[in-house]
């Protein structure tokens, strides 16, 4: 049910892509950079817990999470 189309930014190249994000089932994401190929993860929560204190008529809070336009990713900790 959550599944939405989040932006991307590559931590490296700086170039950003789209994917398909189910936020409720991965709340950690990984992969690679399309452009770069370097590997990446973006943590969701941390992210999204900052969401409940928007406030804005028309943007109302759905059963998907509201994330920021773009995420930019963080290099993959092994
Ligand atoms: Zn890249």
């Amino acid at each position: 049910m959550a599944k939405q189309k989040q932006r991307f930014q590559c931590h490296k190249c700086q170039e950003t892509f789209d994917l398909l994000i189910d936020s409720e089932e991965q709340p950690v994401l990984m992969g690679y950079c399309p452009y770069c190929g370097e590997t990446w993860e973006v943590d969701l929560l941390p992210e999204a817990s900052t969401v409940t204190i928007y406030k804005s008529p028309t943007q109302k809070i759905a059963e998907s999470m509201q994330l920021p336009a773009v995420l930019i990713t963080r290099p993959r900790q092994e």
